[in-house]
């Protein structure tokens, strides 16, 4: 089968692509299989040096990267050169982490009781069309500084950045067979992963409807799983709170990557009081993004991600909205900064648009404001605006949700743990957490009698 991408801003053709079906599949876990014996015994330091050597490949190669990521993808190129910027730091980091994933001496009686983080062998990797490189190197970097092989299976309509990476990484010196990418449908190359006998673990992200089938399928094997999965994560203004500095931060939160963002902060709470002069200041702020060529630097929306999901985003705004941004003419699959007045039981509150579409909702006090942003079946990501510091901490513990910013938006560094509560996923990525995902406790007991 051919694959035929277009560029998102302008329609144009990008590339051509042969796609891989379950043979290619079966021959990347067979390759994989091989190289992992090896590549487990790679001594630490040579493994670390591997990494590094990526990472600085990557740094080398991030202007074309970004380039390459912002034409697949329609995402303004500050953002990509921002994301390549985080990939190789991802690198930098696991490549510092494979000497400091200690296993643990446990006081038992009769002997010495220690631990090893064992690796679990072939990996497959599902991601998806959003944040096509750096949600692969969550997933690529702490695999194989366990010492894993890895079989990675970018989305369809976003391969372009992860099949350099493959090149990448060979050219750093990482055996064949270790890191495989594989372009192809879900329905053939992912679900071959799933299902195939070889493959030890699936690390997915992606939506929680094939999530959902991703653990089934999973189920057969015991295949473990790490699923990274939707949001509709709130962000929650008191009136306290120093609301200028919020509603000039709130349009990015879900604005950023045309909406397009699993932590896109979609539900905007606001406090009765603040309500009316918060909403003015949120729509000066939405005014102000710049939509427009994702090639230019000042550029900080670009279109969707292609024609259809254009029309899925377009199926929320069914009325007149209460704010709707302008596009650019012509070409390209544009979808205007819109902002709805809703009630958390709307459609728009309670399905994940993965568009720039924000659904306000008005709240009256702490306990209010906590129900409302628990009421949703996703739990991933979220924030709190108040200058009243106790608050923030009793809100933040009263929140189902797996990363939390206060007085910020921002959810994700390198160093930090990341995943979802509830329909958003288990398992996390990124910092020493995700190393856990990719390596599997053994306990061995020596006995020092006789
Ligand atoms: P998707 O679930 O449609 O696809 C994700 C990946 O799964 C793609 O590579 C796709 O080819 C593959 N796939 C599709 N069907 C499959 C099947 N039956 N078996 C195996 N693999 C299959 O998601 P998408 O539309 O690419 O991405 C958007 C979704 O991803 C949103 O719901 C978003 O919230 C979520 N997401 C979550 C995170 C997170 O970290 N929690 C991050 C980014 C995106």
């Amino acid at each position: 089968m051919t694959l035929r991408l277009v560029n998102p801003a302008t329609e144009q053709p990008l590339a051509e692509l042969e796609t891989a079906g379950v043979e290619e599949t079966d021959r990347a876990v067979a390759a994989a299989k091989e190289a992992f014996p090896a590549w487990r015994a790679v001594a630490p330091t040579d493994r670390a040096r591997l990494l590094r050597r990526l990472a600085a490949l990557v740094e080398e190669h991030a202007e074309e990267l970004a380039l390459l990521e912002t034409r697949n993808v329609g995402k303004p190129i500050a953002d990509s050169r921002g994301e390549v910027g985080m990939v190789a730091e991802v690198f930098h980091f696991y490549a510092g982490a494979v000497d400091k994933h200690y296993g643990q001496t446990i006081p038992v009686a009769g002997g010495v009781d220690v631990t090893f983080r064992e690796p679990l062998g072939v990996v497959g990797l599902i991601v998806p069309w959003n944040f096509p490189l750096n949600i692969a190197s969550w997933k690529v970097g702490p695999a194989l500084a366990c010492g894993n092989t890895v079989v990675l299976k970018p989305a369809e309509l976003t391969p372009m950045t992860a099949l350099r990476l493959g090149e990448l990484a060979l050219e750093a010196g990482i055996p064949e067979g270790v890191f495989t990418v594989l372009v192809g449908p879900g329905r053939v190359v992912g679900e071959r992963l799933i299902h195939h006998p070889d493959v030890a673990k699936i690390g997915f992200t992606g939506s929680t409807e094939v999530g959902a089938g991703v653990m089934r399928g999973a189920a057969e094997t015991i295949k473990r799983v790490t699923l990274e999965l939707g949001g509709k994560s709130a962000n929650v203004v008191f009136a306290d709170a120093d609301l200028e500095r919020a509603a000039a931060a709130a349009p990015y939160a879900v604005f950023g990557n045309a909406g397009q963002d699993c932590c896109a902060r979609s539900r905007i709470l606001v406090q009765r009081e603040a309500y009316d002069r918060f909403v003015d200041l949120l729509v000066k702020a939405t005014a102000g993004v710049r939509v427009g060529d994702p090639e230019d630097a000042k550029t900080e929306m670009g279109p969707l991600v292609s024609a259809h999901h254009r029309e899925t985003v377009a199926s929320f705004v069914d009325a007149e909205p209460f704010y709707r941004g302008a596009v650019p003419e012509g070409p390209g699959f544009w979808y205007p900064c819109t902002l709805v007045e809703a009630t958390n039981d709307d459609r728009v509150a309670r399905e994940e648009v993965f568009g720039p579409v924000a659904a306000i909702i008005p709240f009256t006090d702490e306990a209010d404001a906590v129900r409302i942003a628990n009421d949703t079946p996703y739990g991933l990501s979220g924030s709190i605006w108040t200058t009243n510091g106790a608050r923030a901490l009793r809100v933040a513990r009263a929140l189902d949700t797996g990363v939390l910013s206060i007085n910020s938006n921002s959810s994700v560094r390198v160093s930090t743990p990341f995943g979802g509560f509830k329909q958003s996923g288990f398992g996390r990525e990124l910092g020493m957490h995700g190393l856990d995902g990719y390596s599997e406790v053994k306990n061995v007991f020596m006995s020092t009698e006789g």
